[in-house]
């Protein structure tokens, strides 16, 4: 047996064990094994690393724009020079399909980088005239801000944070999942090797609910950017919000697809249309915030939509990770799956219909201990009961009809989630008018996952306050100060 993949923190530009020198097994969710040892975390280690941030922010936020610009590049350079590592590493760490990490993840983890380099050299500010005399506005880092993510996009979610914190001039204490922490951890070993300054990022691994608590109420800690669910993500606004502490929540979703007649009855653009809504409600194992996992569909094509994307869920290969003929691996851990098969069971006692999926799915050989749910299609639910409201995220789908743009909107507009929505027609003014109309802050038309990384990012109800992506989150890392000068 080989013994375990030992992780650490990053503090100071030095790898760190455990203060409390206990750890947490990391899982292969594809087979079930523990293959690595996380540290615990504790109170101590986020002091070290907010004191280590501290010491460097002088130094750091003194460097020209240019001069930070250069340190993410070549972050972004060794990254990109170790792509293949890296998305191994995420498969085997979240058991997300090998291809989806190595053509889309990792290589977008690089893009993050490399975007905020360039916001750091492009980053302006306003000026004001005329009025009342000479007014400019000064975008000044904030110190030490804390960045935590979740475990559904490990890499490209914590690089969708540090990047722009760094770029904008502060220094970092970032908290990866504890479950898939590897990546972020490769990382920091990455940072060090290039020889990143020390204490401008630090990355202290562990549990939630001490070493995220404690980051979060750490006093010199100036703000936090957290994605993840909505539970932990209203935690944290109940301590930010008497603390006064700057926030940006990035939470939950249960968008919405809507599919007009006009749109699937096109022969030219269906296979299209289904390729996409089908990638929208299961890529990653349906573990992505953005998913598309309630289907509304025009009545009078219900019933052939239904049965022409339940023939193509059914076709969807599920299995070994490392396969590059898998669409779906398994879910990111036990637990996980057990509350996306309780969720299913709650489908049933509601009266759903399940179409296809609906169980474990076995798989033979290496993944045979994995944990695998097949791709599930529901119907029969309308959209207050809780399979419609509530956030699954796992391989679970639900559908209903509408019979006209209003019906389509109220259904959509149902959901307590306002993170993204998805309108499929061929009327670009039914398009534009349902796009004003949604209560969300994403929407796509005739199209899913299609990402400029300058337009805002974020979601508003129960997805979350505060926006992330190019300006906005320079803006968020930065405080505005006014300067006025009289002139007579
Ligand atoms: P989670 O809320 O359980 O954990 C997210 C992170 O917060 C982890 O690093 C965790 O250790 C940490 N954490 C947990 N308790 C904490 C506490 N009390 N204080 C501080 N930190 C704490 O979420 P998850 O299960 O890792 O991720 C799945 C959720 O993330 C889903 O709800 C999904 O929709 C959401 N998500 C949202 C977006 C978005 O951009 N809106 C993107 C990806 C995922």
């Amino acid at each position: 047996m080989t013994a375990p993949l030992r992780l650490t923190h990053l503090i100071d530009g030095q790898a760190v064990l455990d203060a409390g020198a206990s750890t947490l097994p990391v899982f292969e969710p594809a087979t079930g094994q523990a293959y690595a040892a996380c540290p615990t975390g504790a109170d101590g280690d986020v002091q070290a690393a907010v004191c280590a941030a501290q010491a460097a922010f002088p130094a750091w936020s003194g460097l020209s724009n240019d001069a930070r610009a250069r340190w993410l590049q070549r972050l972004a350079d060794a990254l990109e020079a170790r792509v293949e590592e890296f998305a191994q590493a995420e498969s085997r760490d979240g058991g997300k399909p090998l291809k989806l990490a190595r053509d889309v993840e990792i290589p977008r983890a690089v893009e993050n980088l490399r975007f905020f380099a360039s916001a750091a050299t492009q980053f302006a500010s306003e000026s004001h005239h005329g009025q009342a005399g000479l007014n400019y506005t000064l975008r000044q880092p904030l110190g030490v801000v804390g960045c935590i993510s979740p475990w559904n996009l490990p890499l490209y979610l914590f690089t969708w944070k540090i990047a722009p914190a760094l770029a904008a001039g502060n220094c970092v204490v970032a908290k990866p999942s504890e479950v898939t922490p590897v990546s972020a951890w490769m990382l920091g070993e990455l940072a060090r090797d290039i020889g990143f300054p020390a204490g401008v990022l630090n990355i202290v691994q562990g549990l939630g609910s001490t070493v995220g608590k404690a980051l979060v109420e750490h006093p010199q800690v100036k703000a936090v950017s957290f994605t993840g669910s909505t539970a932990v993500g209203r935690q944290i606004a109940a301590h930010c919000g008497p603390a006064l502490k700057k926030t940006s929540l990035e939470l939950g979703g249960k968008n919405a697809t809507l599919v007009f007649a006009d749109a699937f009855a096109d022969a030219t653009q269906r296979e299209r249309l289904l390729d996409t809504v089908v990638r929208a409600a299961f890529q990653n194992s349906g573990q992505i915030c953005l998913c598309g996992s309630r289907i509304l569909i025009e009545r009078r094509v219900y019933e052939s939509f239904r049965d022409a994307f339940v023939a193509r869920v059914r076709a969807l290969r599920c299995g070994d990770p490392l396969d590059p003929h898998t669409d779906l691996g398994p879910l990111v851990s036990h637990a996980h799956r057990e509350k996306v098969l309780a969720c299913i069971e709650l489908v049933r006692a509601e009266g759903g219909h399940v179409l296809c999926g609906g169980e474990v799915l076995h798989v033979e050989g290496r993944c045979q201990g994995g944990w695998f749910v097949a791709p599930t299609v529901i119907d029969g639910l309308g959209p207050d009961c809780r399979s419609n409201t509530e956030e699954i995220f796992g391989p679970v789908v639900t559908l209903q009809a509408f019979d006209d743009d209003d019906h389509a909107l109220a259904l959509a507009n149902a959901a307590p989630y306002g993170l993204s929505a998805s309108v499929w027609t061929q009327r670009l003014d039914r398009a534009h008018r349902l796009a004003a109309q949604l209560r969300v802050g994403i929407v796509w038309i005739d199209t899913w996952l299609l990402r400029d990384l300058r337009t805002p990012f974020g979601g508003i109800g129960q997805s979350g306050m505060g926006r992330e992506g190019g300006l906005e989150a320079m803006r968020f890392f930065t405080e505005p100060k006014n300067v006025c000068l009289r002139i007579d």
